[in-house]
C-alpha cells in the first residue's frame, strides 16, 4: 500500500476563487497567476479550474508549453519573459506574450530575423527592485520596442508591488503614483496588482490584475487567512495516524529530545514529514486536526513523521485522518508557526504525496 499522505484539490474552491476574484476585480480583467505549478495545485489541473480566466500568468516558457500541450488556447503571459534569444521563436510558436523587464530583451528582439509581431508587456520598476526598467529608462525602452516591426504595437506596462499585502502602506501608494505617472504617457494596458493589491489597492486596478494566492484561498496579509476575505483553501493536507504510543512522563519524544512528556501519555505517529513537504520548522503547538478536533504536534517534524499529543483525544484509533491543513486549518496558520507563508508550504509538496480532486 503507498503511503496515506494526499493533497486533495477542491476544484469548486478553485473555480468560485476564480469568480469572487473577477467580482472584486471588475471591470479590470483577471490574469490568474499560475506559476510555480499552479501554487503547488497541479498547473493542468488548476488551468482547467480557471476556464474562466481572461488570461494566464506563468513564470518561464515550459510552464507555457504544458499549458497549450494541455489544450489551453488562452492568453499566458510569461512573466520574467524570454531568457535567451532563442526563446523568441518558441513564444511564437505557443502564441505566448513576453513581459520585457531587461535591456538585453530588447536586444535579441531586435536581432531576430522573424518578422512576426510579438506581444510583450514593458515592466516597471517602481519600487520593488526586482525586475523592471527604472521610471527614467522607461520612455527609451518603449521607444524601442514601438520601433520593432516584430514587436506588436500595443504594448502592456506592468508593475509589481512589494509591500501590497500591508494595506495603506506608504511604499504601495507611492509605487501606484509613480506608476501612473509613467503610464499617462503611453496608451496600452496597464496591470499593477497582485492578491493583496487586488483586496487592499482598488485604485490600482488597471485593466488587469494578476492575483495568484488569492485564487488558492490563500492570503499573505498579516493575521487574516483567504477565508476572512471570502475565498475558500483549494489543498486539503491529510495522512493518518499509523500508531499510538503510551509514554511516560520525563521521557522525550523524537530527535534531539526537544520535548518531555509531563505525565504518562499517548503520542501519535502521524504519516507525514518533511519528505512530503510538511515543514520541518513547524514549532510545537503546531495544530494538526484529528476526528475534527486540533491536537498539538510535539517534537520534531522529521522526514517522514510527526508526533502529536493525544491527551485530549481519548477516542483516537490507529488509522484516524489527520488534516495538515485545509478547512477549518487555514494553511496560514501553519506557515506562520513555521515562520513561513501559506504560498511556500502549498508550493512545497513533494513526488511521494499523492494527489486527489474532488
Ligand atoms: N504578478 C507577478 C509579477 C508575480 O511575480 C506574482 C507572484 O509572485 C503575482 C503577480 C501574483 O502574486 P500573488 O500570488 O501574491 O497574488
Amino acid at each position: 500500500m503507498s503511503r496515506a499522505t494526499s493533497a486533495t484539490i477542491h476544484l469548486g474552491a478553485l473555480r468560485d476563487n476564480l469568480r469572487r476574484s473577477r467580482d472584486l476585480a471588475r471591470p479590470a480583467r483577471v490574469m490568474a497567476v499560475v506559476k510555480a505549478d499552479g501554487y503547488g495545485h497541479g498547473l493542468e489541473r488548476v488551468a482547467r479550474a480557471f476556464d474562466e480566466a481572461d488570461a494566464f500568468g506563468v513564470a518561464c516558457i515550459a510552464d507555457g508549453q504544458r499549458l497549450r500541450a494541455a489544450g489551453v488556447a488562452r492568453r499566458i503571459v510569461v512573466l520574467s519573459g524570454i531568457d535567451e534569444a532563442a526563446d523568441i521563436a518558441e513564444m511564437h510558436r505557443l502564441g505566448l506574450e513576453s513581459a520585457i523587464h531587461h535591456r538585453s530583451q530588447i536586444d535579441w528582439l531586435e536581432a531576430d530575423p522573424d518578422p512576426r509581431p510579438l506581444k510583450v508587456w514593458l515592466k516597471i520598476d517602481t519600487g520593488m527592485h526586482r525586475l523592471g526598467f527604472p521610471p527614467e529608462q522607461v520612455a527609451a525602452a518603449h521607444a524601442r520596442l514601438l520601433a520593432l516591426p516584430n514587436v506588436d504595437a500595443d504594448i502592456g506596462l506592468m508593475t509589481h508591488f512589494a509591500n501590497s499585502d500591508v494595506f495603506g502602506d506608504t511604499q504601495t501608494t507611492a509605487q501606484i503614483e509613480c506608476f501612473e505617472r509613467i503610464a499617462s504617457e503611453f496608451p496600452g494596458p496597464l496591470s499593477l496588482s497582485n492578491s493583496a493589491g487586488l483586496l487592499g489597492w482598488p485604485q490600482a486596478r488597471g485593466h488587469w490584475v494578476r492575483p495568484g494566492g488569492l485564487l488558492y484561498g490563500i492570503s499573505v496579509v498579516e493575521g487574516r487567512t483567504g477565508e476572512d476575505f471570502g475565498f475558500r483553501p483549494a489543498m486539503t493536507l491529510s495522512s493518518k495516524l499509523i500508531a499510538i504510543n503510551r509514554i511516560g512522563r520525563g521521557e522525550s519524544i523524537g530527535y534531539a529530545a526537544s520535548w518531555t512528556c509531563p505525565e504518562d501519555m499517548d503520542v501519535g505517529v502521524v504519516q507525514i514529514g518533511y519528505g512530503d513537504g510538511y515543514p520541518r520548522s513547524a514549532s510545537a503547538g503546531t495544530p494538526v486536526l484529528l476526528n475534527g478536533r486540533r491536537a498539538p504536534l510535539i517534537g520534531r517534524v522529521s522526514m517522514d513523521l510527526i508526533t502529536i499529543d493525544l491527551r485530549k483525544h481519548g477516542d483516537a484509533r490507529v488509522g484516524d485522518a489527520v488534516i495538515l491543513w485545509g478547512k477549518d486549518l487555514p494553511v496560514e496558520e501553519i506557515a506562520s508557526r513555521a515562520g513561513s507563508i501559506g504560498y511556500e508550504l502549498v508550493c512545497g509538496m513533494t513526488r511521494r504525496v499523492r494527489f486527489l480532486e474532488d
